[in-house]
This record gives C-alpha cells, sequence and structure tokens, in this order.
C-alpha cells in the first residue's frame, strides 16, 4: 500500500510532544513491513538544516486564498523514511511551532499543500493518513475531491485522535477563504457555531484510531470528549486504539547515545553508574542507596502536576531525590523552583526542553511519576519500562493499557498503578514502590517485567496496516 502521513511536527524535524515522536517512527515501521509510506510535515525555523538533504520541489505552487503561493518542498531520510518538508517562511518560520492565534490557518495550507505536493509525486496513495486536528483539513478536502478528481477516487483517509483537548477552532466565516464553500465541507467543520478541524476530522476519515485501548472509550464519555463524544459514539464501529510503539533507534538504553554507560534487561550494573551521572550532573550528593524519583513533562493541567505538588514533600521526608525536566504554565515552574530552593540537597530541576538529559534522567532515575489528568498513550511510561525506570501512573488512557499494577506475590506486573485522581490514592502507590524498592530481589523483578516487553513499533505498524485495509470496507 502507499501510504501518506501528515502531521505538524515529527522527529527529528520538530518536536513538542508524543505526537512528533510517533509521527517520526510510524512511516519508517510501515515500510520495515513492507508499505510503501513517506511522511509530510512542515519545515520550521526550528528544523535544523543538516535535516534538509535536498529540494524535491522548488515550484509547489498552492492556491491560496484566491493567489497562487510558492511554496518549496525539501527531501530527507533522517528519520530512516522518504520525508517532504513543506518549505513557506511567512507560515513556519516564527519563533516557535505552535501558539499563534491563526495557527488554523497555518495548518489549513499545509494540508492543502500537501495535498498539491503528493499530486506532484506521482501515483495517488491508497492511504492519507492523518494526525490531529492540525490535518483535519485534509480528511475534508479529499472527501471532497473524490468525487470529482479521478486521482483521489480511489484513496482513503484514516484520521488519529492522539489528544482530543486540542480542537483547532475557529470562526466559521473563515472557510470560505480556504476554499472550503460547499455544504458538505461547512457541515463538516461546523460546531457549535465555530469551526472545529477536529471534529471535521472525527466527522469524514474513513477510519478513526486513537493512541490508546482505554483513551478510544474515554473520549465517548462527555468528561473526555471536548464536546464531541457524541460524535465519537456516532463512528465508533470506524475507530480502533493503537498504543503507539517505542522506537528503540532512539530509546535503547543497550545503544542510547546520550548515556556514558549502557545496559539491558540482562545486565543491568550500567544504570548505576548513568544514576551517580545524574544525580552529579544536577549538583546533588552521590549517594545510590535512596532512589530517585523522576518526571519529565510538560507542566500543564493535563499531566497531574497538582498530584505531585501534594505528594512532593511526603516524599522527600523518605530521603528521597526528586528530578524534575519540563517547562510550561508559570505556577507550576515556580512550584518546582520552590521546592528545589526548599531542599536543595534531594531536588534537582531543569526548566526548558531537553532531549539529552530526557535520555540521561530514563537511564538514571529508579521510578517515574505520571499521575496524568488523561493521558492518551503517554510515551515516557514506556521509555521508563525499557530503562529499567519502575513507572507510577494513574489508570487513564495509554498509562492503563500499558503499566500492570505489580503483584508482590506472583511477581507479575510492572509498575505502580491507582485509579481516582486524588493525591492520597497516588501516596498510597509511592509508599508501596518505595517498599518494593528497598527489596532488591523484588525491584529487580519488577525491572525485568519493563525491560522485556514488546512496545515494538513493529506490532503498532502491524495494527495500522489492519487499519489501513478496514478503510475499504
Ligand atoms: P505529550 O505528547 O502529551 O506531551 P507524551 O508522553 O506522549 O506526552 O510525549 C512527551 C514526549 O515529549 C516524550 O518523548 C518526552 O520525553 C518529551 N518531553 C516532554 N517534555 C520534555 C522536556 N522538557 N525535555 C525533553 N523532552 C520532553
Amino acid at each position: 500500500m502507499r501510504v501518506a502521513v501528515l502531521s505538524a511536527e515529527a522527529v527529528p524535524y520538530s518536536k513538542t510532544g508524543g505526537l512528533g515522536d510517533v509521527a517520526g517512527a510510524l512511516p519508517k515501521a510501515l515500510r520495515a513491513v513492507g508499505e510503501d509510506s513517506f511522511l509530510i510535515t512542515p519545515c520550521y525555523l526550528q528544523t535544523k538544516g543538516e535535516y534538509l538533504w535536498h529540494t524535491a520541489v522548488d515550484d509547489l505552487w498552492v492556491n491560496w486564498r484566491g493567489k497562487p503561493y510558492r511554496a518549496q518542498a525539501f527531501y530527507s531520510e533522517a528519520n530512516g523514511s522518504p520525508t517532504f518538508l513543506i518549505d513557506a517562511p511567512s507560515f513556519f518560520h516564527r519563533d516557535s511551532i505552535y501558539g499563534y492565534t491563526e495557527d488554523y490557518e497555518r495548518f489549513a495550507f499545509f494540508n492543502h499543500a500537501a495535498l498539491e505536493l503528493i499530486k506532484r509525486l506521482g501515483a495517488p496513495p491508497d492511504i492519507v493518513h492523518l494526525n490531529d486536528w492540525h490535518c483535519g483539513f485534509a480528511a475534508v478536502e479529499i472527501a471532497h475531491l473524490r468525487y470529482w478528481d479521478s486521482y483521489w477516487r480511489n484513496t482513503r483517509t484514516v484520521f488519529s485522535i492522539h489528544n482530543m483537548a486540542y480542537q483547532g477552532g475557529f470562526d466559521i466565516g473563515e472557510l470560505w477563504k480556504f476554499g472550503f464553500s460547499s455544504d458538505f465541507e461547512r457541515n463538516a467543520f461546523a460546531f457549535n457555531g465555530y469551526a472545529s478541524a477536529m471534529k471535521a476530522g472525527l466527522a469524514v476519515a474513513d477510519m478513526l484510531s486513537t493512541v490508546s485501548r482505554r483513551y478510544g472509550f474515554e473520549i465517548q464519555q462527555p468528561e473526555n470528549g471536548y464536546g464531541l463524544d457524541w460524535l465519537v459514539r456516532q463512528r465508533s464501529n470506524r475507530l480502533i486504539g493503537i498504543v503507539n510503539g517505542v522506537d528503540f533507534d532512539v530509546w535503547n538504553p543497550a545503544t542510547d547515545t546520550a548515556l556514558n554507560s549502557h545496559f539491558n534487561a540482562q545486565n543491568i550494573n550500567g544504570k548505576q553508574a548513568c544514576k551517580k551521572e545524574l544525580l552529579e550532573q544536577f549538583s546533588l550528593p552521590v549517594d545510590l542507596e535512596p532512589p530517585i524519583f523522576a518526571n519529565i513533562t510538560r507542566l500543564t493541567g493535563q499531566k497531574g502536576i497538582d498530584l505531585m505538588m501534594a505528594v512532593a514533600g511526603d516524599i522527600l521526608a523518605t530521603g528521597s531525590y526528586i528530578i524534575s525536566l519540563g517547562s510550561g504554565e508559570q505556577r507550576y515552574e515556580d512550584f518546582w523552583q520552590r521546592l528545589r530552593d526548599y531542599a536543595p540537597r534531594q531536588v534537582g530541576i531543569f526548566r526548558g526542553y531537553n532531549e539529552d538529559l530526557a535520555h540521561k534522567i530514563e537511564a538514571g532515575a529508579d521510578l517515574f511519576m505520571m499521575p496524568s489528568k488523561f493521558e492518551p498513550c503517554g510515551l515516557n511510561q514506556m521509555y521508563s519500562l525499557r530503562y529499567g525506570t519502575v513507572p507510577v501512573v494513574r489508570a487513564v488512557g495509554g498509562l492503563d493499557d500499558t503499566v500492570q499494577n505489580f503483584d508482590a506475590v506472583n511477581g507479575k506486573g510492572n509498575g505502580f498503578k491507582f485509579s481516582e485522581y486524588r493525591a492520597d490514592k497516588f501516596l498510597e502507590k509511592i509508599y508501596e514502590a518505595l517498599f518494593a524498592y528497598y527489596d532488591k530481589d523484588v525491584w529487580r523483578r519488577l525491572q525485568w517485567n519493563g525491560m522485556t516487553i514488546d512496545n515494538s513499533w513493529e506490532n503498532a505498524a502491524r495494527k495500522y496496516v489492519q487499519l489501513y485495509r478496514m478503510t475499504k470496507s
């Protein structure tokens, strides 16, 4: 099958979160299982020049707001599969990837340009795989084009929901400016008096997917559907959940280039050296006995930072270390700073985004905290499992799919998991985890259980291929 994957971000070209990891890895995994896949993503100011191998199309004319716009497309295989990066400076050469009031227009343009590019590349794709609201526009465009442009007649669309909380809403009066003027198109976008790109993708794509089974159920409930749960329920017979894979070329403690010491499930000795280095890096006293609790995240309400704030004092009272990497809302950044000031010998913080440090923390930490309010899939718990860093998570979304609560009696399970969004429930699991940590045999078992799980992309890619086949039924 010929598969075009469209995404607003993709590793290594751009990344703000899990979507970037997924979009970077999926096309490569699809090729590995025999599909003819390629990726289309914007070329941002942040995209490193070394990744732009050569110009694929230097006169990509895109009809935009009634005028021709000349874009370009660069070619690369830096993510291990053919990639086309759409270069349109006025849309994508900005200080940050998202966060502008006209984001909806920037991505509407990206979708439109991507479809122009696909046509320039030759044979029509069997599948156009669209990710999150940024790509909802193309779902409508293809559904519309199918009826009068024979090029698109046999192309089917898959729309993947990575996070329902971001929906790309905008004034419905803008639609005609982007070329969406028919009733069909207007109805696809219309949502409570405005236009929603997420709703459009959900409404018209041939098949839908979410990034975990559990999240697929959660977004059918009003609490997690953000006003679109009715539509997800309506289309639930077209929806499946596929847990993201882990790109082991990037996240593998045996080969990780960010680390000076390496380890694997059979021989975990190198992890202690990573722990020592991590403590040194954060200028913390090097005592390898107490555990390091870690967290790497965007500091937003979704990630359960409130629960971490509520239990941080109790964790410190056990003599443990806490290391946090992340940036986001001011109140959360302030909290981590205050905690560091309060216990400088136990707390290490880094405010900002740092890929290299993320790898070092996964390798050197003992426990990883993810008490999220909601978590469509979550990647860090899977990286943690691979790196022998035991996750303590809330049973939501992908966290529930990938973490099994440890049972000390039969030795099964790979982490610690609680249900209710309550600090005392989280703390209970933290104490349980500490109890296990101080029993070396139990801990080794727990690490083994996590490190030997196959969360590979190959598994996930095969499921996507099945999903692509389902678009024809
Ligand atoms: P989300 O997509 O909601 O942010 P995920 O767990 O799916 O959450 O993916 C987050 C990804 O972003 C992971 O690869 C994580 O390591 C990375 N990440 C988040 N914050 C930072 C940061 N401050 N520095 C480095 N990597 C980060």
